[in-house]
């Protein structure tokens, strides 16, 4: 039997050291002010509230939810490069100059440094929704094939707010929100230049998969593209395939969202949503295997690229994001360069 603590965040961790940390950072004030009770507010100890929050659930869930949400505040080791790099990396990866807004952000010299001399002519990009760091750090035994299939993890980082149509936009024009302009949930066609502009002008046959209605779906449209929306993540993955299959595409990006829908419906951790994270990261390997067997000799790149995390809202027990917390801004990326 696995030890079930490990998919528990807060295993080895004291409640007194939770509230000791949660005080440190915002007093008994801050605290009182996002839990109310009178432990905080009025003459308060460390004692008196640990045997409060002992015995009363709503307020202990709170606490340690608060903790979790805001836990992993380190210092990086190194810098960290924001999901920003990824539209000038794929395109640096192909050989594509230009194309992109002035102020787009760099590549990630991390990931180029996994780049063939010559570039890559090939690129098949997987997003799924939703997918944080943490759970590649809880659930490691979901990603462990990427490692046997040749994939580099690359830590980044998101943008605020941590919504998917903010993020993807982020990730494919190389500009802040401010930058792209959608800063909220909504879904226009980005009137800045994107990757989506950038590739057919260099020449890159570049088609899109994604669920019918996402983001993805929708606010790259109106490029000289190839849109293929399928009602769900089974349809798109039939597209993918088949678009990997005929060749006819240079570039060819995928998007999911099963996780997304799930973590929403039933909280981030719970099985039912875990099973979703497997679904993806199957899907993936099978994409990435298709395409291997496709472009077998022909450098290529592939790339596992979630937008954000997520965390559970303490309100409601179930599944939140678009905070600017380690949850919902650490995420993931997988490269593998091919020759
Ligand atoms: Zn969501």
């Amino acid at each position: 039997m696995p030890d079930t603590n490990v998919r528990d965040p807060l295993h080895g961790i004291t409640l007194e050291e939770i509230l000791n940390a949660l005080v440190k950072r915002h007093g008994w004030a801050g605290l009182g002010q996002r839990v109310p009770a009178r432990c905080f507010l009025y003459e308060p100890s460390v004692k008196s509230s640990l045997a409060f929050l002992r015995k009363t659930p709503w307020a202990r869930r709170k606490i340690e939810a608060m903790y979790l949400r805001e836990l992993p505040r380190r210092a990086p080791a190194a810098p960290e490069a924001c999901i920003t790099s990824v539209a000038a990396t794929l395109l640096a990866a192909m050989g594509v100059a230009g194309g992109l807004e002035p102020s787009a952000a760099a590549p990630d010299a991390r990931a180029l440094k996994l780049l063939p001399a010559g570039g890559v002519k090939k690129v098949l990009v997987y997003a799924p929704d939703a997918i944080g760091r943490r759970m590649v750090t809880l659930h490691a035994e979901l990603f462990e094939n990427f490692f046997s299939a040749g994939f580099t993890r690359v830590d980044v980082r998101s943008v605020f707010p941590s919504k998917t149509p903010v993020c993807y936009a982020s990730m494919f024009t190389g500009l802040p929100p401010a930058g792209h302009g959608i800063a909220q949930y909504e879904k226009p066609a980005l009137g800045c230049k994107t990757l989506f502009d950038a590739l057919p002008a260099g020449g890159v046959k570049t088609a899109i998969a994604a669920v019918k209605g996402s983001s993805i779906d929708l606010i790259f449209r109106g490029r000289p593209v190839d849109y293929f929306s399928g009602e769900c993540d089974q349809q798109v993955t039939a597209s993918a395939l088949e678009l990997i299959e005929n060749g006819g595409h240079d570039f060819i990006l995928v998007y999911h969202q099963e996780y997304d829908d799930l973590l929403h419906a039933v909280g981030p951790w719970k099985d039912g949503a875990v099973a979703a994270v497997r679904r993806h990261a199957d899907a993936f390997l099978r994409l990435a295997e298709a395409f291997d067997r496709k472009w077998s000799g022909v450098p290529r790149a592939a790339l596992f690229a979630p937008d954000h995390g997520a965390h559970t809202d303490p309100a409601t027990g179930k599944g939140i994001h678009g905070d600017d917390c380690p949850a919902d801004m650490d995420v993931a990326h997988f490269w593998k360069f091919s020759t």
